[in-house]
């Protein structure tokens, strides 16, 4: 994007953070655990209960229980930030929480409840179509990577081939040779969403292990050109279901384990520093400390509108995990955001299609 089609001032909006608490698992039921989470929604907290000594109390910018789903989550926090980037900003949307709370259930969905990510493909579709005109032009297109082990791969290219991120431009994060795929529906993009959650999982023989240790980053950017006035607007969302927070158990793990475990830790522990020094206003923000900070860097504390969730389990013997996700789930409020909308950046496609439109239209009048 070029300088001079930045404004120069952009009004500070902090990180909208929500907290969401699954119901107890038939297996929790089964074993009589205790629930020690009480969510107020109309005070958006979330209170804990210590059986050892004070409960703990945090608020946010919404909680939901047990049971809601994902449909009002959608339509509360979510969808007001897809309309933003419908209108040419940044958007993102993350998913925090240990491994089995709900973060693929909110994100992707889960039979009757549909998830984020296929909400917003059509929410993004319903807006093409209502504002459809002679004078309007939209180019939606996709792309999917995994960051593993601190290894980004493109989920939509053959063999999942490896990425390398090439620094940081103003409007988002670089990756020259990431699959970047026009689609024209909101079934192709479901589709898309399904084809690289297949490449995700194929040689893997446990595929729940492997996605509680990896991020999923799927990366919707919509162009929307006015020929009346000769602009294109370009909004950049990304979806992104963060690797399990839990801290890795040491009894039993291998030595291979245990150094792929750090590894995996040391991504969310980056994104734990970046979100301090940034909630603490501190003059460095170790942004480039793992692929996965540099991945968000726009959206914790740059051009971008954000919403972290962050779930939670009911049961008892989560306690510790549940206050350590409340805790950060906190610490990220005091992020703020200067999101800008982007029109006429250097990197819209739909500029270099009309110009090939044109190209094309005088070689047919020439002959
Ligand atoms: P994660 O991705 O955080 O590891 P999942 O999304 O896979 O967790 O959820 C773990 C299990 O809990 C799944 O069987 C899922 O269907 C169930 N679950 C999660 N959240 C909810 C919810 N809000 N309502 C009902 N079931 C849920
Ligand atoms: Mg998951």
């Amino acid at each position: 994007m070029e300088k001079s089609a930045r404004p120069r001032t952009a009004l500070n909006e902090c990180v909208k953070v929500v907290v969401r608490c699954r119901p107890l698992s038939d297996r929790e039921k089964n074993e009589s655990y205790e629930e020690v989470v009480k969510v107020w929604p109309e005070r958006g907290a979330v209170q804990v209960y210590n059986p050892k000594g004070q409960d703990k109390l945090f608020t946010y910018d919404a909680a939901y229980d047990c049971s809601s789903d994902t449909k009002t989550i959608y339509d509360e926090m979510v969808r007001p930030l897809v309309a933003s980037v419908l209108d040419g900003f940044n958007g993102c949307v993350f998913a925090y929480g240990q491994t089995g709370t709900g973060k693929t259930h909110t994100m992707e969905g889960n039979g009757d409840d549909e998830g984020i990510i296929p909400r917003t493909f059509r929410h993004i579709w319903a807006h093409i179509e209502n504002t459809a005109s002679p004078d309007v032009t939209h180019l939606v297109s996709c792309s999917y990577v995994e960051l593993y082990l601190e290894d980004v791969r493109d989920l939509l290219s053959k063999e999942c081939k490896k990425l390398t991120i090439r620094g940081q431009e103003l409007n988002g994060f670089y990756i020259p040779e990431m699959t970047s795929i026009v689609c024209k529906s909101a079934s192709e993009m479901v589709r898309l969403m399904r084809a690289g959650n297949r490449n995700r999982a194929s040689g893997r023989t446990d595929m729940n292990e492997h996605s509680s240790r990896s991020h999923a980053v799927f990366l919707v950017t919509v162009e929307t050109a006015h020929r009346s006035t000769n602009r294109i607007r370009v909004g950049k969302l990304n979806l992104v279901d963060l690797a399990g927070s839990e801290r890795q158990r040491k009894t039993g793990a291998s030595a291979d384990r245990l150094r792929e475990a750090a590894r995996i830790n040391q991504a969310l522990s980056s994104l734990g520093n970046v979100i301090s020094a940034l909630a603490e206003n501190s003059p460095h923000v170790p942004y480039r400390d793992s692929k996965l900070t540099r991945i968000l860097q726009d959206s914790l504390g740059g051009n971008s509108k954000t919403i972290m969730i962050a779930n939670i389990g009911p049961a008892s013997y989560n306690y510790d995990e549940t206050v350590t996700t409340l805790r950060y789930a906190h610490r990220a409020k005091a992020i703020k955001n200067k999101p800008v909308r982007n029109e006429d950046p250097k990197d819209a496609k739909l500029r270099e299609y009309q110009a090939e439109i044109e190209r094309l239209r005088s070689l047919i009048e020439q002959r």
